[in-house]
């Protein structure tokens, strides 16, 4: 018998997933920590610089939906745990072009659940959203998503990832697959893609150039640093039930626009940056996440609120520009290529 463990992290190339192995990766130097990503456009290996040298840490490019190399890999590193970030993420994508999102959320977690059921698992823990949920009216601030509320998905980007929760916890049901699930509010800080808000007010600002922000900025999101998801999925891994639903957010509901504001004043940047522009079709317009279950259950609390998070978040961008602008300029792209091949 072996005596560390092999923990599969899908999408670890990504915003959260890269996070998350680095701090697997330096807190667990005993498990080998395999980083299993397709690099799409959103994955970028430049983020795991800080550990790709570690012997604890391995990657793998692949395609969690393609069910023969998932198979193979399965029956290859035998994996005892496995965290799935792996998703199409980005809600304004979804709209232009559902079908990836039900291939990548839908298709690849059913992927990875048939593979964990035929090798059998230790754990398989689902990285899922608030957005599952659907949306809450901004004139009723007494209302919070709890772990009860009835899924209720607003885009095709919520509605794959509620898909693929409703399959984790049918195979815990059915085949009683030792799984769990965690839907947390909207993340921020170090590596997060530029497309997305608080990035891209960032970069914008930092240039000086105009600001976008979606109809009148209303739009409230509870915002959680990514390094408490981070914490709060490792207790979960630890300490969760099998069979359950974790929300994880830390009560830092913010309007799009407070968020914005907040950002141009650690920037001293001016406001006259912020242009109005047409809303998404279907915009959701309130989450905010209960999480007495995660704080009760697990002792789970976050260490950030939003204040002291977006000033970390900002001068870690100063302080990191080169990573942005690669990505910006496509030059990410070309990372696997130079580290990668034929190895
Ligand atoms: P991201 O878009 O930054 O990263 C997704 C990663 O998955 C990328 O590295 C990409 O290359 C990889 N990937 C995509 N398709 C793949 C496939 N078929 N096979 C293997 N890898 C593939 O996303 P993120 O913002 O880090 O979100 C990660 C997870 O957390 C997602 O499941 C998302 O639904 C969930 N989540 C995100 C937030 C948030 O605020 N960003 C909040 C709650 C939950």
């Amino acid at each position: 018998t072996k005596s560390f463990m092999n923990i599969v992290v899908t999408g670890g190339a990504g915003f959260i997933g890269g996070n998350f192995v680095q701090y697997m990766v330096n807190k667990y130097p005993q498990d080998m920590i395999i980083n299993l990503d397709l690099l799409t456009y959103a994955g970028n290996l430049e983020t795991l610089k800080s550990v790709e040298n570690c012997t604890n840490y391995k990657f793998i490019k692949g395609d969690i939906a393609d069910r023969k190399f998932i198979f193979e890999l399965f029956d290859e590193l035998k994996p005892d745990i496995i965290v799935n970030f792996a998703a199409e993420s980005h809600v304004d994508r979804s709209i232009e072009d559902p079908e990836i999102f039900v291939r990548t959320n839908v298709v690849g977690t059913t992927t990875l659940l048939d593979a964990c059921r035929t090798y059998g698992i230790k754990r398989y823990h689902q990285v899922s959203t608030d957005e599952v949920y659907g949306d809450l009216p901004l004139n009723r601030p007494d209302l919070f998503f709890t772990e009860e509320t009835p899924l209720n998905a607003s885009s095709p980007y919520s509605a794959a990832k509620a898909a693929a929760d409703m399959f984790v916890l049918a195979y815990h049901r059915t085949y009683k697959l030792p799984v769990t699930v965690s839907r947390c509010s909207n993340n921020y800080g170090p590596y997060h893609f530029p497309e997305k808000l608080i990035p891209l007010i960032i970069s914008r600002a930092l240039n000086d150039e105009e600001l976008p922000v979606y109809g009148k900025g209303e739009n409230v999101r509870d915002w959680l640093y990514v390094e408490d998801h981070c914490h709060a999925i490792d207790l979960i891994l630890k300490k969760g039930r099998e069979g359950e639903v974790y929300n994880i957010g830390g009560h830092n509901e913010r309007t799009n626009l407070d968020v914005v504001k907040t950002v141009l004043k650690v920037l001293n940047k001016p406001e006259e940056l912020i242009r109005f522009v047409a809303d998404r079709p279907g915009h959701d317009m309130r989450y905010a996440i209960d999480p007495t279950k995660m704080e009760k259950q697990l002792g789970w609390k976050p260490k950030y609120d939003f204040d002291t998070g977006i000033v970390k978040t900002v001068e870690w961008y100063l302080n990191n520009e080169a990573w942005w602008k690669n990505i910006i300029n496509g030059e990410y792209i070309g990372y696997f290529d130079k580290m990668y091949k034929g190895r």
